[in-house]
């Protein structure tokens, strides 16, 4: 059987993930129109720490999506 599995480099960390049915191991956050990896996501439940939060920021900036108000822990909302 060939298997014709899109990959997708996560935009935060190292880690590839699988975008084709069934197996989708990336997250979609339509907020921020971007998908990350599984792992960045659940990690990040409480705000994405500074690394993240800095290159999630130049994503924003560069599609011109709004940048939202820092959480009660002073990070960007995950979601
Ligand atoms: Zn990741």
């Amino acid at each position: 059987m060939i298997e014709n599995i899109n990959m997708m480099k996560c935009p935060f960390c190292p880690n590839e993930f699988s975008i084709s049915p069934p197996r989708i191991d990336g997250v979609t956050i339509p907020r921020y129109q971007i998908t990350v990896c599984r792992s960045c996501y659940n990690m990040n439940w409480d705000g994405w720490e500074l690394g993240r939060e800095k290159l999630l920021i130049e994503h924003l900036k560069l599609n011109n999506i709004p940048i939202p108000h820092p959480n009660m822990n002073g990070r960007l909302p995950r979601d």
